[in-house]
């Protein structure tokens, strides 16, 4: 398809012309004419594959110039960084159309970005606590938004804004287009499709550049997360074959949980990546694991992916992932660049039906190993593999995804200090070697007048 097909503006398409851009992403191809129609819309599409166009170029394309000041697109990313590309890259392809496009992001003056809004815009782009805050000191007015765009939701859910975003979907107009890009399906991402979304419709594009010919897959049925444990230990005990090993696991407890694990086996072997890490803390992980001061790496799906390491021996999956697509990311991390890649999977009863709907999507079927004889098998059980008590239907209580999230950011070093009590009283007893203040004296005087 070319960008003729289309259907451009000529301000748009001279803008791609100036861009040097030749056809469509296979995003932007699928995207253009269903963002176009109005429907909500759901795209799983990586960072790298044009998916800022394949919302922009729709967007503004039906976006009619306006004079009104309040926004009328309003565009929701997880990080100040993405706020600056996104703007970016909509000045670029919006070069020669009359419209006004202004990023807002937290950590920086608020009353800047106010008086930016009070001069009127067009396109809105924010983290969600700032533009949350902008909204409460009534300088923003979100009563025009006609399309919502979240970016990269995934990301955002696991660095819990899910609190943040049902604040903000309650301040926008009840009719609007909800847009919603991620790069991974987690659970958390279908909730919020299937609780805020009307019939959205989906676009994915095929992981068909996943090498399947030069990965070797195969798997065990394991019944719970221990024996998982004494399986994966019992493989990482062949260093040789084992040199470099990326394991998955669904969530962040389990990504620590599994961590602990392998330091009492491995110590020192293994680091972790999930989205409670700081972003210090991962890119030093995944330093690490690059070359090769860690051999294994353990990692959510959210948060590994675009990782691009060589030379990866094995991706293990220690759980089966829910989405077949993500199995598909994930094993993709192995088995590049013409090297034969390994990769096995780790299934429990539950988790047949996501291996029948991996193998589905592959046309393929995993060769199943016995587990080996030396792996014990466990009965103990963590806490999610405990029979569920059932609650009773109860409305008013919150779930605990509604809770504001931790905060992800690494603290600054005058704010590490712990209190230590007032000042003065240190102080004195530190010249006193003994507590002695102002109370102390008045006290020793009254005693010392009874005394007479
Ligand atoms: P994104 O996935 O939106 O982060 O975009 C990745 C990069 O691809 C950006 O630098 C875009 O400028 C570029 N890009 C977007 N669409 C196209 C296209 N149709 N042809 C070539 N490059 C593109």
């Amino acid at each position: 398809m070319t960008f003729q097909e289309l259907n451009l503006t000529t301000p748009l398409r001279n803008a791609i012309d100036d861009l040097g851009f030749e056809k469509p992403t296979p995003i932007q191809e699928q995207s253009f004419n269903v963002i176009g129609s109005g429907s909500d819309v759901v795209g799983i599409a990586q960072t790298g594959t044009g998916k800022t166009f394949a919302y922009g170029l729709p967007i503004l394309k039906n976006l009619p110039y306006s004079e009104q000041d309040n926004p009328r697109v309003l565009v929701l990313v997880p990080t100040r960084e993405l706020v600056v590309q996104v703007v970016e890259e909509f000045e670029k392809i919006a070069k020669y159309v009359n419209v006004r496009i202004l990023g807002v992001y937290g950590g920086t003056n608020i009353n800047t970005q106010k008086r930016a809004i009070a001069e009127g815009l067009d396109i809105l782009v924010a983290t969600p606590g700032r533009l949350y805050d902008l909204a409460l000191s009534r300088v923003l007015q979100l009563k025009s938004i006609q399309k919502l765009v979240i970016d990269e939701v995934d990301v955002m859910l696991d660095l819990g804004f899910r609190h943040q975003l049902l604040n903000i979907f309650d301040l926008l107009p009840q009719r609007r287009q909800n847009i919603m890009f991620s790069a991974t399906m987690t659970k958390d991402v279908d909730a919020l499709i299937t609780d805020y979304f009307i019939n959205p419709k989906r676009i994915s594009i095929a992981v068909s550049g996943t090498p399947l010919d030069n990965i070797k897959q195969e798997r065990y049925n394991v019944p719970n997360f221990y024996t998982k444990v004494n399986l994966l230990n019992h493989l990482l005990n062949d260093i040789d074959t084992y040199n470099k090993v990326l394991v998955f696991v669904a969530y962040k407890r389990m990504a620590d949980r599994l961590f602990d694990q392998l330091e009492e086996s491995f110590p020192g072997e293994s680091c972790v990546i999930h989205s409670n890490k700081t972003q210090n803390y991962r890119l030093r992980s995944i330093n690490q694991f690059e070359n090769g001061d860690n051999r294994i790496l353990i990692a959510t799906d959210v948060m590994a992916r675009g990782l691009d390491i060589d030379n990866i021996s094995h991706v293990i999956n220690f759980d089966t992932p829910d989405y077949p697509e993500n199995y598909m990311h994930r094993i993709g991390r192995t088995g590049r660049a013409e090297k034969e890649g390994h990769a096995l999977v780790f299934s429990t009863e539950k988790e047949q039906e996501a291996l029948e709907n991996i193998e589905q999507l592959m046309q393929m079927q995993v060769p199943l190993l016995e587990l080996p004889a030396m792996v014990e098998i466990s009965t103990e059980l963590i806490e999610e593999e405990r029979p569920q008590l059932k609650e009773r239907y109860n409305p008013l209580k919150h779930r605990d995804e509604d809770a504001p999230g931790p905060a992800f950011h690494e603290k600054k070093e005058k704010n590490k200090k712990t209190n230590q009590g007032g000042s003065y009283r240190r102080e004195i007893a530190k010249k006193y070697k003994k507590p002695k203040t102002r109370g102390d004296k008045n006290y020793n005087r009254r005693n010392k007048k009874k005394r007479r």
